[in-house]
């Protein structure tokens, strides 16, 4: 699918409403975020002002590692999404001002209006992994079949006792 959303029609007002349902592709080339099997997008996109807002959710199979016996866990997440979006102003853009407010939660879009659907898919990932994750509920950890016994010569028990 295609990775960049045009939003252009919903920022001019030509548009009003965009439904994405997609079957994304999971190849992050990061390593923050594993998935297994492509990610189901399910979102609309619509008008409110000068900026587009955009809900809807994402399914997804996430893989971590179990965190007692580091076996990997395939889990199942649902991501429920709201994002505003809004065009970058090529004006405010690098003048080193930090600005605190609303503006800090919209997600940018590049100067034509199009949306990194992709980029917007691994932020919501990344933010919601489960913290803790468990193979099973009682899971007994890491398993060592190594058993190590040491050989005391008696003699030597002896001679300690004797000391
Ligand atoms: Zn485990």
């Amino acid at each position: 699918m295609a990775m960049k959303l045009d939003l252009t029609g919903l920022l001019n007002g030509t548009e009003s409403e965009l439904t994405v349902k997609e079957s994304l592709a999971a190849d992050f080339t990061d390593d923050e975020v594993y998935v297994e099997g492509p990610i189901g997008v399910d979102m609309t996109f619509f008008k409110a002002g000068d900026l587009v807002i955009g809900k809807g959710r994402l399914n997804a199979t996430i893989r971590q590692s179990c965190s007692r016996c580091l076996n990997e866990v395939f889990q199942p997440v649902t991501v429920e999404i709201f994002e505003q979006f809004k065009k970058e102003n090529p004006a405010s853009a690098g003048n080193g001002e930090i600005e605190l407010g609303e503006e800090d939660f919209v997600f940018p879009l590049d100067g034509d209006g199009w949306l990194d659907l992709k980029e917007l898919v691994r932020q919501n990932l990344v933010l919601n992994l489960p913290e803790k994750v468990l193979c099973r509920k009682d899971c007994p950890g890491i398993k060592s079949d190594i058993t190590r016994k040491k050989k005391i010569d008696p003699r030597l028990e002896k001679l300690k006792e004797a000391l």
